[in-house]
């Protein structure tokens, strides 16, 4: 798709002008397109290929089509093989679709009203730290993977109450959500 692999090359400069650069090495394959359910990033440690995966229904509908692949930019910052995802990380992939300028806010506030509850749940933990493009980056100069984020780092740069750091040390099920509008 070659409308998905542009948008998505424009997309990741940006979020690494906003969140920091994305970890060396990893190379990034073009972008599939396929499946009714959630969109994924999946990556071979070993040969450093990374796959972005999004949904069928991104080929019918642009604002799917930005908004997952701005969520799963984040995850192409630091590739791991896991579904169990931080909830830092995750909670940090939801809101930075959900308040990227790109969309309109309509949309915006349409996807987080119908934001599946396993999302829901480590973004709203994230929103509490009130996150910053600039403390996500000062954040990731300490320690660019977001799957190695330690709760000291987190209370560093949010200056975040430890309660609220522990929260987002726990990690997203192997159960995925659904489908991401
Ligand atoms: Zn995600």
């Amino acid at each position: 798709m070659r409308l998905h692999n542009r948008e998505f090359k424009t997309i990741f400069k940006r979020t690494q002008v906003e969140l920091g650069a994305a970890e060396p090495n990893w190379n990034i394959g073009p972008i599939k397109v396929g499946g009714d359910n959630y969109p994924e990033t999946t990556c071979n440690e070993a040969t450093k290929e990374v796959t972005v995966r999004v949904t069928e229904s991104t080929i019918k509908y642009p604002l799917q089509r930005s908004y997952q692949l701005i969520h799963e930019s984040v995850h192409c910052l630091s590739p791991r093989n896991k579904r169990e995802t931080l909830f830092f990380e995750e909670g940090l992939a939801n809101w930075y679709a959900l308040t990227h300028q790109s969309l309109p806010e309509s949309y915006r506030r349409e996807a987080e009203a119908l934001l599946d509850s396993l999302l829901a749940k480590p973004y709203k933990i994230f929103c509490q730290l009130r996150p910053t493009y600039a403390k996500i980056a000062a954040l990731r100069k300490d320690c660019p993977g977001l799957d190695e984020v330690p709760a000291r780092l987190i209370i560093k740069h949010f200056e975040a109450p430890d309660q609220i750091a522990d929260l987002l040390m726990e990690r997203m099920p192997e159960a995925r959500p659904k489908l991401m509008v």
